[in-house]
Order: C-alpha cells, then sequence, then structure tokens
C-alpha cells in the first residue's frame, strides 16, 4: 500500500468510526472546516489533557488562562498581524488552482532529498555489508550534484523569503521547473501576498462598526494578561503562561484533512524570562517539548527538528518538531525564541506599562518569551497517523487496529457480556456502574464476540473484558488486550488497578524524564 493510499484510508477511516466528519456535510462541506464526532471528541480531549497537566501541573511556574477569541482589534496592529500576517501565493493559469510559493519550493526540495535517499538504499543494496553510507554522502558524484544543485536553491529561497522579494520567488519556481500537479504546465502568475485573518463587525450598526478579527494565534491573549496574571499570581521570572484555545486563519491552500484548516484549535504557552537567558530557555524547552512527543511511543526516529529558513517578524530563534505523516516529514509544533516583541509593541501601543520588576537586580523591565505552540488538530492527526495500523492474523482475518497510548483513547474499557441471557448482561452493567465515573466505558451486547473485539480495536479502546459462564462461578472476567489481543482472567475486584495503572497519564510523564 503507498503512503497515498493509506492516508486516504485514514481518513475513510476517521469518518467511519466518529472521530471526524466534514463541516456541515449536508450542504456538501466547507473548506478546511471539520466537526469532531463522538470518538473524535474524546481523542481530542485527552491529548489536551496530557498537554495540559504537562504544562500547568508538572510546573510550579507555569499557570493556565482561557482568554476571549474577539480581542481589541488595535491588538492585531501591535502583534504585527495587520501587516505582515502574510503568505505568498501564486496560481497556475491552466488549472486556475493556487498554491502558497513557499511551499511549492519546500516541496521540490524535500524531492531533492528522497533523490538523495532512494540513490544512498540502491547504493546499500550494491554494496552490501561494507556499505558506508557517509563516505558515499561525501563522495558520489551523482549525491554531490544533486546537493549542490538543492544547497543553491536553498540559500536562494531563504534569501527571498526574508527580503520578501517575490519576483525572486517566481524566478525560483520557474528555474527549478516545477510544475503544478493538476495542470502538469509551469503557466504560473505573478506571486502575491495574502493576509491571513478573518475580519468581521461588531457593534449593532453598520456605520458604528468596528472591524475586529478572529485571532489567528491564541499567544496575544496571553500577552495582553501578562500583567494581570504576574501580579495576580505573585509570579516571579521565569514564568509560564498556557492557553488552549480556536484559532482561525484564512489558509490560501487548505489540504491534507485537518493538517491545515481555517479553524482550529491551538495550545500555546509563553515563557517570560529574564532577558539574555532566552536562547538557554528555547534550548530546553526544544528538549522538554521533544520528550513530551517521544513519549506516546511512536518511534524515536519519525520526530526531527527543523530550523526555519524565514524568521516571523518577531523571532530570534525558531524550531519546528516535525513529525514523519504518510506525506513525509512535516511540522507539528513550533518552538520560537519571541524576544520583548510582542510585550515591547503592545506597551507602546496601549500606552500601559508592561514590565516586570527584578527584586533582584532592582530594576523593571520587558521580559522575553519563548513560546511552545502546538496545533490540537495537527496533533491530532499525527497520533491517528501513528496509531492506524493493519494487521494480517494468523487465522488469516485482518484487523484493522488504532495502537494509540492508552491514556488517550477514546473508550477505556469495553465490558460485553459472552450472550444476553443467565444474569451476564447484569454483571456486566455492574461492572460499566464501577469504572465510569473515571472512565469513558462502554457496554456492548451485539453480534459475536470476534465482531465486538474488532469494533474496538478500530476505535482503540485498550481492554475489552468479558464477562462469561465463569464470572457467574468465581468472580472473574476475561480480559482481552488491544494490542497483543492476548487473554487473560482477572478477577473483577482487580479491574479498576488493571484500568489505573494501564491508563495513566502519570506514565507517560514518567517516559517523558526518562
Ligand atoms: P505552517 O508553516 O504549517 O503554516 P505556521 O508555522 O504558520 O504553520 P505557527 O504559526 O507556528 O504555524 O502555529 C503553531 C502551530 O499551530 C503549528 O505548528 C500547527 O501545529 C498549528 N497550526 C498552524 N496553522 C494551522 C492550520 N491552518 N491548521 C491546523 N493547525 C495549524
Amino acid at each position: 500500500m503507498t503512503q497515498e493510499e493509506l492516508f486516504k484510508k485514514l481518513v475513510a477511516h476517521c469518518k467511519e468510526y466518529g472521530f471526524i466528519f466534514p463541516s456541515s456535510e449536508i450542504y456538501d462541506g466547507l473548506g478546511a472546516v471539520y466537526d469532531y464526532g463522538q470518538n473524535g471528541v474524546e481523542l481530542k480531549n485527552n491529548i489536551k489533557r496530557y498537554w495540559w497537566d504537562s504544562m500547568v501541573k508538572l510546573h510550579e511556574n507555569i499557570v493556565g488562562i482561557d482568554a476571549a477569541i474577539f480581542m481589541h482589534p488595535k491588538t492585531w496592529e501591535a502583534s504585527g498581524h495587520v501587516g505582515a500576517f502574510n503568505d505568498p501565493l501564486i496560481d497556475n493559469k491552466d488549472s486556475k488552482k493556487r498554491y502558497r510559493a513557499d511551499v511549492l519550493v519546500e516541496d521540490w526540495l524535500a524531492k531533492q532529498q528522497e533523490k538523495i535517499d532512494k540513490e544512498v538504499e540502491k547504493a546499500r543494496k550494491r554494496f552490501g555489508e561494507q556499505f558506508d553510507e557517509s563516505q558515499y554522502l561525501a563522495t558520489s558524484p551523482r549525491v554531490l550534484e544533486i546537493k549542490a544543485k538543492m544547497d543553491a536553491v536553498h540559500t536562494r529561497f531563504a534569501e527571498a523569503l526574508n527580503a520578501n522579494n517575490l519576483e525572486e520567488l517566481k524566478q525560483i519556481i520557474l528555474d527549478c521547473e516545477i510544475v503544478c500537479p493538476i495542470s502538469g504546465t509551469r503557466n504560473w502568475t505573478d506571486v502575491r501576498q495574502f493576509n491571513l485573518m478573518f475580519s468581521t463587525q461588531m457593534g449593532s450598526t453598520a456605520d458604528g462598526a468596528n472591524t475586529i478579527y478572529l485571532r489567528p494565534e491564541t499567544a496575544q491573549g496571553i500577552f495582553v494578561n501578562f500583567l494581570n496574571v504576574q501580579k495576580t499570581g505573585r509570579m516571579k521570572l521565569p514564568f509560564g503562561i498556557a492557553q488552549i484555545g480556536k484559532a482561525f486563519r484564512n489558509e490560501i491552500v487548505a489540504r491534507q484533512f485537518i493538517f491545515r484548516m481555517r479553524e482550529f484549535e491551538q495550545m500555546e504557552m509563553q515563557f517570560f524570562v529574564q532577558p539574555g537567558t532566552e536562547m538557554d530557555w528555547w534550548k530546553q524547552w526544544k528538549e522538554t517539548r521533544m520528550a513530551w512527543h517521544r513519549a506516546l511511543g511512536f518511534g524515536d526516529e519519525n520526530y526531527r527538528f527543523h530550523d526555519h529558513d524565514k524568521l516571523a517578524h518577531y523571532a530570534n530563534a525558531a524550531t519546528d518538531i516535525e513529525y514523519n505523516f504518510p506525506f513525509g516529514f512535516k511540522e507539528v509544533e513550533g518552538i520560537h525564541s519571541r524576544t520583548d516583541f510582542d510585550l515591547g509593541r503592545h506597551q507602546e501601543y496601549s500606552g500601559k506599562k508592561l514590565q516586570y520588576f527584578d527584586a533582584e537586580r532592582g530594576e523593571s523591565y520587558v521580559p522575553y518569551v519563548v513560546e511552545t505552540s502546538i496545533g490540537v488538530d495537527r496533533m491530532f492527526l499525527q497520533i491517528m497517523s501513528a496509531a492506524y495500523n493493519e494487521e494480517k492474523l494468523e487465522n488469516g482475518e485482518e484487523r484493522v487496529v488504532l495502537n494509540l497510548p492508552a491514556a488517550l483513547a477514546p473508550v477505556k474499557v469495553a465490558v460485553l457480556p459472552l450472550v444476553k441471557k443467565d444474569g451476564m448482561p447484569e454483571v456486566a452493567r455492574k461492572i460499566v456502574d464501577e469504572l465510569k465515573y473515571d472512565y469513558n466505558v462502554v457496554y456492548d451486547e451485539k453480534d459475536s464476540v470476534g465482531k465486538r473485539y474488532r469494533r474496538q480495536d478500530a476505535v482503540g479502546t485498550p481492554y475489552c473484558v468479558t464477562v462469561d459462564g465463569q464470572t457467574l462461578e468465581d468472580g472473574t472476567v476475561t480480559v482481552r488486550h488491544r494490542d497483543t489481543m492476548q487473554q487473560e482472567r482477572v478477577a473483577i475486584a482487580d479491574l479498576r488497578r488493571m484500568v489505573d495503572e494501564g491508563c495513566s497519564y502519570a506514565a507517560l510523564f514518567k517516559k517523558m524524564k526518562a
């Protein structure tokens, strides 16, 4: 199965099992807007909890807030979003399709890297055991040729982005002979800038109305509340403010399902530090965040850092954590050193002092900020892509299973009476009643046990508990484990302990430290 086919199957699976539906589907949907179904909302809430607890519960010096989506319009002038929150776009005149010019070049660069990887694989097969990869990379004429071409384009690309040179960006696309994937032609328009903010009107009459924006990031709600939190919480530097909430971007090219949406959710934490210490904190947060991702157990090799070619207007260092999606390594999270840009600008635009009095130094100053910013939906897609597996079983049957970390699974336990009689449903209901206050538990008595197992595998339920004849005699049940499909007899009295241990967030957090 190709990666593309796998991705299509994943999208279909998300719909079939109540994870994600296209928004307003009965009206044929709305571009790049999606709804979460009954299982999707549970997984999403669990991801948010994993993030929130890792920030707010595990750090004495991080607190949370929940700011409004609407903010005073001056916020976005001060933050630079009115003037500079743009994407460079380009149209193909034949297909009439619109693309992000920077993404076209990035995809071209990724393709060159793939070519190099293929050469390496071919050589590995040819040379067998004696193959020395680093020597091959340093000497193969074919690899060196591709690499030189790549490096030259990369340098031009970074310069063009930083100088906002749109003509040069177009020239790179032409020089690299990049074609439109739909029409296959190189008939491109010029590159233009496009602001990504949605606006609306506030006020009852059109003339008295004020243009306000739907926030394109949650961070600004944190910056404008910096002093409120610092004073009321008596916070001392360094300290952080975390927030989870909706953000909106009028993305030009919305593609790859929930990877790029127009309405999405962010989990952001702004960490306020003494000026001059920001690089150390930036490095530390890079490591902490990478450990958070890796603790989920999807394979360390599937994550990497990618430093930005173009720093945003507010940043002095920035890196992305990328995951190996079915469509290649792509950003899941950004870790940015935002300097004193945001607080400094809000101070200037509002005329209010946004400073911290440092008792040790005996002076006031505007703190520097290191931000960690991750999309809930993108993280959701990352987890689903990693967890989705099709397996061939020993008896020749196939199953689709979501190997989700148990703490994140939408349903923790399915309780199944073997038959709908002999008092088994009653015992099963009792087990549900005992567990339901702490866990999302389902009761299922329809179809054969085998079919019921498959249904639970498909949504990633870690434990299926079957009540059978023996249960009525000795108070034990059959517990069937999702990943191994192994079964064991467990006393009903021990079920809670098993679920507590298997589904705890603490186990994930401990892996972060290891
Ligand atoms: P990209 O380069 O993919 O457009 P970005 O660098 O603009 O993303 P940031 O502004 O750093 O993204 O946003 C932080 C995080 O928010 C991203 O790492 C991503 O997880 C998430 N995110 C950003 N835009 C979207 C979107 N349109 N849909 C879903 N998630 C998004």
